[in-house]
């Protein structure tokens, strides 16, 4: 069957403007060898994503086979938006800019080839704050932190059903402080609060988040469908 083309399939949906620059890799990488393709393979068919993501990260900040445990422990403390940027990291350094993926249509299950180069990826240009507030509807504060690389695995492995609840547990793991209350928070304390609060945090959560979606905005050159196709780490790192 004939491969349909897409160019610059990432999607980019918030304008960056009057920001300041993402520092760059948080920890020194280098780039994949057989350790880490033999990772990727044997990673490539679990449903969490992130552990792969995690560990592939950690392994690339030591030397090959050495032991990770600490690199691991700091990858998992970054946020998902710089854990994300080590990914790119280790990719270019690996095999280079250009990036060649097939994706399919959900639709008509045409496969078009998405070919870009990392170099053409719409980054960051905004530092991720350490510390994010929302005011809620008694007149007090909760204070937040972003949501992890580890709390992106955890929450995975966490096999919750809906949106709402995984919201749930990335709020218990995010909340710092609630008006004069200390974290850490129960699940059952945030899963408590008023949902015109919850969404407040969740709003607050979300305009600090630096934007870097490795999500692929498609339109299908068969049927013109549009569809978000799903990142494909191992396609990504093990390209045929
Ligand atoms: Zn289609």
């Amino acid at each position: 069957m004939a491969v349909d083309r897409i160019e610059n399939p990432f999607r980019s949906t918030r304008a960056s403007s009057d920001r300041h620059a993402v520092p760059p890799a948080p920890l020194p990488l280098r780039g994949m060898t057989g350790h880490e393709e033999e990772i990727v393979e044997r990673y490539r068919a679990l449903p969490n994503t992130a552990t792969l993501c995690n560990e592939l990260v950690a392994r690339c900040a030591v030397a090959p086979g050495a032991d990770f445990t600490e690199a691991l422990s700091r990858v998992r403390g970054l946020t998902v938006v710089e854990r994300d940027l080590a990914l790119l990291a280790v990719r270019r350094l690996s095999l280079g800019d250009r990036v060649a993926m097939e994706v399919e249509c959900p639709a008509c299950r045409a496969r078009s080839a998405a070919d870009f180069r990392l170099s053409d990826l719409p980054l960051p240009t905004v530092a991720p704050p350490s510390e994010v507030r929302a005011s809620l509807t008694d007149a007090s504060v909760a204070v937040m932190r972003l949501p992890t690389a580890g709390d992106q695995e955890d929450l995975l492995d966490a096999g919750l059903q809906t949106d709402a609840e995984r919201r749930t547990f990335l709020l218990a793991r995010a909340l710092v402080r609630l008006g004069d209350r200390e974290g850490p928070f129960a699940v059952d304390a945030v899963r408590a609060l008023g949902v015109a609060d919850r969404k407040a945090m969740e709003a607050a959560l979300e305009a600090a988040l630096p934007d870097l979606d490795l999500g692929m905005e498609a339109a299908c050159a068969q049927c013109e469908h549009r569809f978000t196709a799903t990142f494909d780490v191992a396609a990504f790192f093990l390209p045929r």
